[in-house]
Order: structure tokens, then sequence, then C-alpha cells
């Protein structure tokens, strides 16, 4: 007996009154109640359906991890700097306007060098005898990049060939590089000019994504722009290379020395020791960069 009954009756006030068993579940308020409650829940739970059938579906399998251009990380660089503006200056000449990169998926380094091979995009097409994609190694940290295929690269479908060729290899084998291991080398035309002529802008506006894509695959860590529409293409510039040598530029974030056209040195040998000179520096800012990666 409870100690509450025990007094009670020691009081004289008789047994307490007792709850049958499951009286207090069947009483007709419990019962509302739960009633309420239940309607309650359906109510959340068709709620909650109607929530999620508004959410876009995730994917099933994980996306792949974006990788960082190897040139991304750099430090700024505490030299004389020039970047080449994103959109195109109302004073560019149209001749030389390159547009910059859009982040989109780009083909494999085969099927870029396929769709080079089958290009139609621009009238040069009717006067190649072959394009000429690039020559090598396209994981190098060094990328050279020229003007357009000539008569020689034409023939032989590799860039910089003839005496041109040799010369950039003198150099490049005197600033201790080997073309084929050192530096990936291309063109900003993928096909020769009828004649050597220059390229005409919208040449150069249906090539650009090749070079672009080009460079996106190698990610070097220096580009070297070799002459006048190499560097005013890059640098959408109108500036000439004599401005414009001498000091580190950005293209797109990827630092790039500008110097002459092993053909244009040829013709102008006194020109020889400036371009020592950038290939010097090229060497200078390469050692300190690959230094803070
Ligand atoms: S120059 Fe470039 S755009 Fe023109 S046909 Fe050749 S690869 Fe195509």
């Amino acid at each position: 007996m409870s100690r509450s009954r025990f007094v009670q009756q020691a009081m004289g006030l008789g047994p307490q009154w007792q709850a049958r068993e499951g009286w207090f579940d069947q009483h007709p308020a419990e019962l509302e109640k739960q009633a309420l409650l239940q309607t309650a829940q359906v109510q959340q739970a068709e709620m909650a359906a109607t929530i999620s059938s508004l959410e876009p579906e995730q994917p099933s399998t994980p996306m792949p991890a974006v990788e960082l251009p190897r040139s991304a990380n750099l430090p700024p660089v505490a030299v004389n700097v020039t970047t080449a503006p994103v959109s195109a200056p109302e004073a560019a000449n149209p001749a030389i306007l390159i547009s910059p990169a859009v982040e989109v998926a780009i083909p494999s380094w085969d099927q870029l060098e396929q769709n080079v091979a089958n290009c139609q995009r621009c009238q040069l097409c009717n006067t190649r005898s072959q394009t000429v994609f690039g020559r090598g190694n396209p994981q190098a940290r060094w990328m050279l990049i020229g003007e357009a295929p000539g008569e020689h690269e034409d023939r032989q479908g590799e860039p910089f060939v003839g005496k041109a060729g040799q010369l950039l290899d003198n150099m490049l084998a005197a600033a201790g590089l080997d073309r084929d291991r050192d530096v990936y080398i291309a063109n900003v035309l993928k096909c020769r000019p009828p004649g050597n002529r220059n390229p005409a802008p919208e040449e150069i506006l249906a090539c650009q994504d090749y070079l672009q894509q080009q460079i996106r695959h190698v990610q070097p860590t220096l580009i070297l722009a070799l002459g006048r529409f190499a560097v005013q293409t890059l640098l959408q510039t109108e500036q000439t290379i004599g401005r414009l040598r001498g000091q580190l530029h950005q293209y797109q974030g990827i630092p790039l020395i500008a110097t002459y056209h092993p053909a244009y040195l040829l013709r102008n040998l006194p020109d020889k020791a400036k371009a020592w000179q950038d290939m010097v520096l090229a060497k200078q800012q390469f050692a300190r960069l690959s230094q803070s990666v």
C-alpha cells in the first residue's frame, strides 16, 4: 500500500478511486488527440515529398576535380609586369584580337591534333599542303609560340624548320634547352598563308582556340612569344617588340617574354644580341618561377 493511501485510510477517507486499465487510452479526448496527431504526421510527410521533388537531381557520380594550371599558383612577380587585357581594347588592331580562353572542356591532345588536321574554318585550308600542329614535348615547362608556317614548315609539317629553325635550335641549345625535350613549339596559325603574307584578322580569329587549347594542355611555366604577330596577338596590343621586350608580361596568368622571330633575326643581325638578352631574361624568370612553385 502506498503511503498516500495509508494516510487516507487512517483519516477515514475510504479507498482511493482507481482508473481501469486502458481507461485513459479509450477516453474520447485522448482519441481525438491521437487522430489530430496522425493527421499532422501525414501532412508533414506529403509536404516533405513535394519539396524534394522540386530540388535539382544530384549527379550519381562525383564531379571530377578541376586541376589548376601549373602556372596558376605562381606568386606575384616582382619585376615590371604588363597584363593582357581580358577584353579587346578599342584601339587594338582587329588583326591581332584573340579572345580570352573560356573554361570549357577541351578535347584530348590527340583529338585536338585531329581537329586541326581536318580544319576548314578559314580559307587557308585551300592552299596549305598540310596543317602544322606543333612540335616538342607537350609536358614541357617552356612554350614557344610563333606566327604561322612558312614554305618549309608547310612542306614538312613542322614548325621552325629551315634556317630560322636552325637559328632557334642554336639559341635554345645555348640556353641549355633541347627542342624536343624541354620546349613545346606552336604557331598562332596552323596553316601557311600563301606567299608568307601576314595572317588576316579572320584567319587569326578562326584559328585562335586551337592555340588556346594547346596552351591549356601544356600548362607552361613560361611562354616565349616569337615575333610581332605572336606577341601582339597574345598580348592584344599594337606595340612593337622593341617596346615590349625586356620585361615580363602575362598571357591569361602565364608569364610571357616577348622577343624577335628567328626569321627576322636572319635579316637583322644586330638584333641577335637583343634576342639573346631576351633569352637570358627568360632563363632568369624561369628559374625564379620554378623556385617559387
Ligand atoms: S589556319 Fe587554322 S582555322 Fe584556318 S584552316 Fe588552318 S587550322 Fe583551320
